[in-house]
């Protein structure tokens, strides 16, 4: 990483993006407007990426396409349907690290996370549990919960909840390690969010998959907050399953597909157990229509459907911009623009605020998660109509993503002299 003494006045803060590598990329994007049309402070990258510029034509591609060869264009399109996931292996596989075979987009998140645990959670007499964390996103907690009962189990007994400790926020390694090895034995599944969607706490997997592996259980995370924001190495980390969405910092749309990783050792095995559809089914037989299911080597075998190709093509236009950008210098700036925001916050009154996401980059992507005393939610609608789009979530914290593709050292400095304002008053 690169050092850099920050400074408080606007005028640093206007050298960082002038010096910025990166500069150009805010200027893919459509920025949201205000009612008089200057955009908004944008810091909700987290929680729905901005659309690029680029989106609409390649839709538009798409939509010329399928007007003009209606059927044949699974063969004959520009971009041929048919094969249409295959053209995101490659992009989406060097976000993640993950190799071709073990990457594919496909359904939305949730419905992954599902398909994922009908195969890596079988829980048998004496290994049943599920370790997740306590603060985990909902969503991940009803699936988690609705599996372990599908089972005929009970969530009472086989989910463990992992809490941080009194006081604290983020979660111990130390205190995960302990759990595994305590409770290993009886776990049948560990599966955490990375980073953790509150805290932005970010885990070290394959530290996490050691010890997972080293006890039996099987290791799955849900990268929703970290594909896009960070560099994810899942394939070196050894994590048996990972899922996320592209809709986050991925920039593919509200609602759009969803990304799956499954690790090579897992990429031949016929006896995993699976929820299964013609799409994961061998090509050179698919359209023979009378065969047995003979899975496609890899996660591949794990797509149902063939995929909606309008939200693939905004999947595709997202990542041809990361490609672009290239994760490596994505990550220098963000660490810059993320320790830039820290820095600016820690000069505010610090008996109002506190960050409660790791101090230690290594532990974070770019959000931070602003803790504020005696605030409630008319603070957030203060930094609402004062032009800031971030996201409160009760009962008093401000998540803040500045995103290194859209927001510049500036959008960053205004944000905290508003901030400082609104919490003088
Ligand atoms: C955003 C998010 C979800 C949302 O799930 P969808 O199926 O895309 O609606 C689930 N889990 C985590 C950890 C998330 O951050």
């Amino acid at each position: 990483m690169i050092a850099v003494n920050y400074e408080q006045g606007l005028a640093f803060a206007k050298k960082m993006d002038q010096d910025d590598p990166l500069k150009d990329f805010r200027q893919k994007f459509h920025l949201p407007k205000q009612k008089d049309g200057s955009p908004y402070l944008y810091f909700c990258g987290n929680s729905l990426g901005l659309q690029p510029k680029n989106t609409q034509a390649y839709i538009q591609q798409e939509l010329n396409d399928w007007a003009n060869y209606g059927v044949e264009g699974h063969l004959h399109a520009k971009n041929p349907w048919l094969p249409y996931h295959e053209f995101l292996t490659k992009a989406m596989g060097e976000l993640v690290g993950a190799r071709p075979i073990e990457v594919v987009i496909m359904n939305t998140l949730t419905v992954n996370l599902h398909l994922m645990m009908v195969s890596f959670y079988r829980p048998t007499a004496k290994r049943k549990k599920i370790l997740i964390e306590y603060d985990a996103f909902p969503s991940d907690k009803y699936a988690v919960a609705s599996q372990i009962k599908f089972h005929g189990l009970d969530p009472a007994d086989c989910m463990i909840e992992m809490r941080s400790r009194d006081g604290e926020a983020c979660l111990q390694m130390h205190d995960i390690r302990q759990v595994i090895e305590e409770q290993g034995d009886e776990i049948a599944l560990i599966l955490f969010g990375n980073p953790n969607y509150y805290t932005g706490q970010f885990l070290d997997m394959k530290q996490i998959t050691e010890w997972g592996h080293a006890k039996g259980c099987l290791v799955g995370f849900d990268c929703a907050h970290g594909a896009g924001n960070r560099y994810l190495d899942l394939h070196e980390s050894g994590v048996d399953f990972a899922v996320w969405c592209t809709y986050k910092y991925l920039n593919a749309g509200p609602g759009s597909l969803a990304g799956c990783f499954v690790h090579e050792r897992h990429a031949h095995d016929k006896h995993l157990p699976r929820f299964e559809g013609w799409w994961g089914h061998n090509k050179a037989t698919r359209f023979g229509m009378r065969d047995g299911f003979d899975p496609i080597p890899g996660v591949e075998a794990w797509q149902l459907s063939n995929p909606p190709i309008l939200s693939m093509v905004a999947v595709k236009a997202s990542l041809d911009i990361f490609a672009q950008a290239g994760m490596d210098r994505l990550r220098e700036k963000s660490l810059l623009l993320t320790g830039y925001m820290e820095f600016l916050l820690d000069q505010m009154n610090q008996e109002r605020i506190s960050i409660i996401t790791p101090r230690d980059p290594t532990q974070r992507g770019c959000q931070l998660s602003i803790q504020v005393k005696d605030a409630d939610k008319s603070l957030f609608e203060a930094v609402m109509n004062a032009g800031i789009i971030a996201d409160w979530r009760e009962p008093d914290v401000i998540r803040v993503a500045p995103v290194p593709l859209y927001n510049s050292f500036e959008d960053v400095y205004h944000f905290v002299q508003i901030l400082t304002k609104i919490l003088s008053n």
